[in-house]
């Protein structure tokens, strides 16, 4: 199909029965993929030894979008706490939940920077609707990107000029942070697309539009060793280069929530798709974050 994907690559389905699918981290201890079936209010786990799923936890407060910290502890989203937490085993430790006195709205996607700092959306999508929440008031009057700094408890919005952010990556110098607006999904006029930010001091600036989605939305993606941009659409996975240019449309019968690497290797490309979770083998990974600026390591937790 393409270089970008293995040779013998081929779409599989791995797991039928969410409600909205969304989320998605590899898990290397346990070799298993983690995800959220937020209208369902449970987060499920495909174990790739033995290609089985289970019901990993249910009133989970509706969980979004999660990865991992530089310890390898899982960090998401709840709509139902409208914070930030780290779980483990079950056990859920909020991290922020407020930013000046005023509670978040539904933070949505989650990025951990080489520095350890939190980086996450803050769309209204889990306070606008009991599908995937629960129905709230706003109360700071936007829709940020927030740096979260854990060891200083500090929070700051870094994105304050989107309507409605969604998924969010590094380029793998972390020189880039890309930023998805769905805002299409509740008004059709307004954006599906993907814009970039330069990234000056843990400021982001020069915003400008990276990419556009004309099926469906832009929701979740990933960014590749190389820099490519794998993006979740209405009608498959879309590609970009690291300048814009599309690359690549692997079809997907379902729209697409999110998506991550994963696997042994890293290569297996895992998809989450409105009822089912999917994967095909690519011919790249995820940038390892670890790589990427191993300075800014030292002094972090
Ligand atoms: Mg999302």
């Amino acid at each position: 199909m393409s270089s970008l994907l293995a040779p013998d690559a081929s779409l599989e389905r791995l797991y039928t029965g969410t409600a909205w699918a969304e989320g998605p981290v590899w898990l290397p201890a346990d070799r298993a993929l983690r995800w959220s079936d937020i209208p369902n209010n449970r987060i499920m786990q495909y174990h790739a030894d033995g290609d089985r799923t289970v019901v990993y936890r249910e009133e989970v407060e509706f969980t979004n979008g999660r990865t991992l910290d530089l310890d390898g502890a899982v960090v998401q989203c709840s709509h139902g706490r409208r914070a930030v937490e780290r779980e483990a085993g079950g056990q859920v430790t909020v991290l922020v939940d407020r930013w000046q006195g005023k509670r978040l709205n539904s933070p949505n996607d989650v990025v951990v920077a080489a520095d350890g700092t939190i980086w996450f959306t803050d769309p209204p999508y889990g306070i606008i609707s009991t599908r995937e929440g629960r129905i709230a008031d706003p109360e700071y009057g936007g829709c940020y990107v927030f740096r979260f700094d854990e060891q200083r408890g500090e929070l700051t919005p870094v994105v304050t000029d989107m309507v409605h952010p969604n998924g969010l990556a590094f380029s793998p110098d972390e020189r880039v942070l890309y930023v998805s607006d769905t805002s299409w999904v509740r008004d059709k006029s307004d954006h599906r697309h993907i814009r970039a930010y330069d990234v000056v001091d843990g400021a982001c600036v020069n915003g400008r539009v990276f990419a556009e989605i004309d099926e469906g939305w832009p929701d979740g993606f990933r960014v590749d060793e190389a820099g490519r941009v794998w993006s979740s659409s209405g009608d498959g996975v879309r590609v970009f280069a690291p300048d814009g240019e599309p690359l690549l449309h692997v079809p997907v019968p379902e729209k697409i929530g999110n998506l991550c690497f994963g696997g042994p290797d890293g290569r297996d490309l895992y998809i989450a798709a409105t009822s089912s979770l999917y994967r095909i083998r690519t011919a790249t990974r995820n940038a390892p974050r670890g790589d990427r600026r191993p300075s800014a390591r030292q002094g972090s937790r």
